[in-house]
């Protein structure tokens, strides 16, 4: 008999996919800045995911841009929720943002992104254990603060809105990235820590739960 098979064991391939899931947080300048950085980490800490890397660190653009590549299909998206903004409040986007194209528009965004990260240092972490992506996305919430309910980090904790970033010409603030898929996870982490800084250990969840 397969020794890896027998018994309660589980096979490898869904011990590596899912139990020993890991992402990337980012806890960005705002959240740095506004001293909530531990009240934050607690809010993963508490669901029995693991911590197995962590530093605090000043990013240059160089990172920010590997971390940031945003396609074509981002920039339309975020050009049109603002564009959308800009008619509700019956603002010209000329004035804001020099064009009328979604694309472009998007595009002045994602810069707005590279500059947040001259605004301070990001405490960056990389959480583990079972389905850690999707339960770290659930609890952080939607992107835009003003429309993230109670309970989510961003719902909680933020208020910013596409209009008020808009008015000012920087990056939505909502304290925390965190990745949005398992293969996205894979990509940013290997951008932001190196394998000797992430570390293994047991946590005592692991031996209740028996994985
Ligand atoms: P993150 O990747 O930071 O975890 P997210 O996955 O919720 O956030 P994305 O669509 O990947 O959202 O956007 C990346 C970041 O771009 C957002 O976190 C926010 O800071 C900024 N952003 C998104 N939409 C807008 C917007 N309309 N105006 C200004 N900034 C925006
Ligand atoms: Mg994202």
């Amino acid at each position: 008999m397969n020794k890896q098979n027998s018994g309660n064991t589980k096979p490898a391939k869904f011990i590596n996919t899912n139990l020993k899931q890991r992402t990337l947080i980012l806890l960005k300048p705002d959240a740095v800045k506004r001293g909530i950085t531990g009240e934050i980490i607690d809010r993963f800490e508490q669901t029995g995911l693991k911590i197995v890397g962590a530093k605090l660190i000043k990013a240059d653009r160089g990172v920010a841009q590997k971390h940031y590549k945003k396609d074509a299909a981002w920039h339309k998206k975020v050009g049109e929720y603002n564009l959308k903004d800009c008619e509700d409040l019956d603002v010209d986007p000329m004035e804001i943002f020099g064009t009328t194209d979604p694309t472009e528009i998007g595009s002045q965004v994602n810069e707005w992104l590279f500059s947040m990260f001259d605004e301070g240092p990001v405490f960056a972490f990389v959480f583990e254990g079972p389905n850690a992506v999707k339960k770290v996305r659930t609890l952080v919430g939607s992107t835009y603060p003003d429309a993230a309910p109670p309970g989510t980090i961003r719902g909680d904790y933020g208020l910013d809105s596409a209009v008020m970033s808009m008015q000012k010409k920087r990056a939505l603030l909502n304290l925390i990235h965190a990745s949005g898929t398992v293969e996205e996870a894979q990509e940013e982490i290997s951008i932001w820590f190196s394998s000797e800084e992430l570390l293994d250990y047991r946590r005592a969840d692991e031996d209740v739960y028996h994985y």
